[in-house]
């Protein structure tokens, strides 16, 4: 079966003996290797304001704590995500609205989100899904206009881009994720980039119990409770290893998507999604609208090929009750965008038989 997720690892020869060094270093909490981490993987980003995390979700918490939302204030979101997305919203007591998305890309309409904004709005939350990105220039302009800020959940979407250069300093806050199945995986992960260079002491002790790592234990004093969100030296040093391959992995994910893009386009059936003016996807899951999903899903399966949806709508989960309002173009969405496989593991070959596959028809 070719796979829709599989996590790339780099070789075992480089791998294990840096896991084997850090294993018995005597150091296997926060430090250099930690930061060092941090500084590469912000290279890679383009932002120096990066701080890593040991989850996605943890960055997500991190960036709503440093806005200080809670009881009282509204979010504005998207149900087509993965749940942390907004799992994350929920545990600051702060209510999540539902934004609907763009039915032909599945993701957050930007017209949508202005209607629901009112005086209780403190964030807006994106998320770049599969690897696409949100409608950038429209979104901008909305959080200019109305003065809320963007957190972007780029969970998805390591390498994707926005006027040509990787998303990660846009907004004021682009989370990250190197959870399993990510692009790029430290067995478990996750980082930020800030656009202002002010938030990093902030989220720095927010992720360490509220504690200062500059200063000395003995001389600190938490003025507010953080968390134990802090990556360690081990996960750290799977990072700097995975990070060297991660151009490489990423192109393959970008080299497949472009072909199907291209080999798709004309077939019966399909409906393939527009990427809005000024983005680049990165692919992690291609995505796109066909009809007779369920056909499609069982030929595909019988062809050795996985197809199929991959994630749960969020605003049907009991915990966002609250929230529940009508979202017609999400149904309508939800009931025909389906995924392909198109990662690293997908040679030429797999990629033409799964043309081929699908050119069959269903
Ligand atoms: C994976 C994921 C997260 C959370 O990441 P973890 O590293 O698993 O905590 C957040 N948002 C989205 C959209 C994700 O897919």
């Amino acid at each position: 079966m070719i796979s829709l997720v599989k996590p790339y690892i780099a070789p075992a020869e480089e791998m294990m003996p840096a896991i084997q060094n850090i294993l018995y270093s005597g150091y296997i909490a926060e430090s250099e290797p930690v930061w060092d981490f941090e500084k590469q993987f912000g290279l890679f980003i383009d932002n120096k304001n990066t701080i890593v995390v040991n989850s996605g979700t943890a960055a997500l918490h991190i960036s709503l704590s440093i806005l200080d939302i809670g009881p009282g204030d509204e979010v504005i979101s998207t149900p087509m995500t993965s749940e942390p997305t907004n799992t994350t919203i929920a545990l600051t007591g702060a209510k999540v609205v539902w934004g609907d998305v763009d039915p032909n890309t599945g993701l957050l309409d930007p017209r949508s989100v202005e209607e629901k904004i009112n005086e209780n709005t403190k964030a807006i939350m994106l998320v770049h899904y599969a690897g696409m990105v949100c409608d950038m220039n429209e979104f901008n302009m909305i959080s200019k206009k109305y003065g809320i800020p963007i957190i972007e959940d780029a969970a998805h979407a390591l390498g994707s881009r926005y006027k040509g250069k990787i998303i990660a300093s846009n907004s004021r806050f682009t989370c990250f994720s190197f959870q399993a199945i990510k692009q790029m995986t430290t067995v478990d992960g996750g980082a930020i980039g800030f656009k202002n260079e002010d938030d990093v002491a902030v989220a720095k002790k927010l992720r360490w119990f509220g504690l200062d790592k500059s200063v000395s234990r003995m001389n600190n004093d938490i003025t507010r409770a953080g968390y134990k969100y802090g990556m360690n030296n081990v996960t750290a040093t799977i990072g700097q290893i995975q990070l060297k391959h991660t151009p490489e992995v990423l192109n393959k994910y970008i080299e497949n998507g472009k072909y199907y893009d291209d080999k798709l386009k004309s077939v019966a059936g399909i409906h393939l999604v527009p990427y809005y003016e000024d983005t680049q996807p990165s692919y992690w899951l291609y995505t796109m609208k066909v009809e007779n999903r369920e056909d499609f899903c069982k030929m595909m399966e019988e062809k050795g090929i996985a197809a199929s949806p991959l994630h749960h709508r969020s605003d049907t989960h009991s915990v966002f009750e609250e929230s529940r309002c009508d979202l017609p173009n999400m149904d309508e969405w939800y009931s025909r965008f389906v995924h392909i496989p198109c990662g690293w593991w997908v040679g030429n070959e797999e990629r033409e038989y799964i043309i081929d596959t699908i050119r069959k028809g269903w």
